[in-house]
């Protein structure tokens, strides 16, 4: 029993998710509110990160499962590292070895189609970046020109004075903005006019993206060196991490693709032929023999029609296809002519009736209460309220 969602619902997913289903909730959530992307949302960024580090871990999240919040941090099991190193760890960034000599990465996000993946393309993709100004070699100004920064006296911080109260004073320590902190700068006259000192400027570059057929949603693509520039630093990686846009008629499940077809009671009983457009406009034919009978939600499937493997295209998946059987509408056929439908159907088995049983009436389910019924029957343990509307109908 799950006392306590909050973790769960930060991620937005089902106390039940799985592995799998917190990973893809925390990749979004993460990417979304990265700082980098989003600087005003940091708390939103640190608490998702919390919750995926306490999910994402077997023994953390039995914890917090039986527990909540409370027992994570009894357990001393909270402050896993910092939400930049989870973000790291999880998108495969520098380390903390690396970091010192090699800028930081820059991962971004690329909607991709299931279409896109499944016949592979070449994306391009338009990034601003940071590059060392050609102008001054990332010096930011005339060579041998650096002069020690007058607003601060060279010691890079700037100290303010502020009255807080009657009689108090505190003292704030802040960067210095007239060098950066650097304790140095160059005179308007030599500071370098195309990067205004600052020894890199922006570019827009493209990146051309090749998405193989096969590859999935949250693959990841590194593009090594192609992170911002700094002078001293090797720059950093961009990594672009696929997402996959829903589809309208195929779910991806692995390598199979998985698809719903309604059929009609006809086809179901009497052989059916049906087509299939597939995601490179192909059409499939598919269809049963007379006298095979297809039932409401049988499962069959298409070899070699699912989705390509990554790196061995010729190989396919399955295609697996769920049938809906749609039933005729109420009063479809006269009573008259029922009696010969019912010559034709398989024959009914007999009920015995006897005076000692009760005739009962049978009405239609409130279809809306009794979803919920069984969605928290699932989730949760059934609570012990009353009968309610519709709920007499339930067979106990
Ligand atoms: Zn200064
Ligand atoms: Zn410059």
């Amino acid at each position: 029993m799950v006392h306590e969602t909050g973790f769960y619902d930060l991620l937005g997913v089902n106390p039940k998710a799985s592995a799998d289903e917190i990973k893809k909730a925390y990749r979004k959530l993460a990417l979304k509110y990265h700082p980098d992307k989003n600087p005003s949302e940091g708390e939103r960024f640190k608490l998702i990160s919390q919750a995926y580090d306490v999910l994402s871990d077997p023994k953390k999240r039995d914890l917090y499962d039986q527990g909540g919040e409370q027992a994570i941090k009894e357990g001393g099991m909270s402050g896993g590292g910092s939400p930049m190193d989870i973000f790291n760890m999880f998108f495969g960034g520098g380390g903390r070895m690396q970091r010192e000599r090699k800028g930081k990465n820059v991962v971004h996000q690329l909607s991709v189609t299931l279409e896109e993946m499944y016949n592979g393309t070449t994306r391009k993709l338009g990034l601003q970046k940071n590059v060392i100004c050609e102008k001054c070699d990332g010096y930011g100004g005339k060579k041998g020109t650096l002069e020690k920064c007058s607003t601060c006296k060279g010691r890079g911080v700037q100290v303010k004075v502020q009255q807080i109260g009657p009689g108090m004073i505190q003292q704030i320590q802040s960067m210095c903005g007239d060098c950066q902190g650097q304790g140095e700068k160059f005179s308007s006259k030599d500071r370098c006019k195309n990067c205004n000192g600052h020894k890199v400027e922006r570019k827009k570059k493209i990146l051309e993206v090749h998405i193989d057929k096969g590859m999935r949603d949250g693959q990841r693509i590194t593009f090594h060196g192609e992170g911002d520039q700094e002078p001293g630093l090797d720059p950093g990686d961009v990594i672009i991490v696929l997402d996959q846009k829903e589809h309208d008629v195929f779910q991806r499940q692995d390598d199979n693709l998985v698809m719903k077809m309604d059929i009609k009671l006809v086809d179901a009983l009497c052989g059916f032929k049906k087509t299939v457009c597939t995601l490179d406009n192909r059409t499939l034919i598919i269809g049963t023999q007379p006298g095979e009978v297809v039932k409401h939600n049988d499962i069959k499937c298409v070899q070699n029609e699912g989705m390509p493997l990554y790196r061995e295209p010729y190989e396919k998946g399955q295609l697996i296809i769920q049938f809906q059987v749609e039933f005729p509408e109420k009063d479809w056929l006269p009573e008259h002519l029922m009696f010969q439908l019912e010559r034709l159907l398989p024959a009914r088995e007999d009920v015995m009736i006897s005076d000692d049983m009760e005739e009962v009436d049978l009405c239609e389910m409130d279809i809306q209460s009794g979803q919920q019924r069984s969605y928290s029957g699932e989730a949760y343990e059934e609570d012990d309220e009353g009968p309610r509307g519709g709920v007499q109908c339930q067979t106990q």
